[in-house]
């Protein structure tokens, strides 16, 4: 899951820690949405659960 957030997106974190990614779980009638948000240039990526397999 991680290695395809990477390729998704590319951005130089700014933060010192080296996290960019804003992860918000919602639970919806047909599974878990996850959405990622970078902070850099707040893209938005929704996930389902099949992307996680
Ligand atoms: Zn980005």
């Amino acid at each position: 899951m991680e290695q395809k957030i990477k390729s998704w997106d590319t951005c130089n974190p700014v933060d010192v820690a080296g996290a960019k990614f804003a992860y918000i779980f919602s639970p919806t009638g047909l599974g878990l949405v996850i959405k990622v948000e970078c902070d850099v240039c707040k893209r938005i990526l929704y996930l389902t659960e099949e992307f996680l397999i």
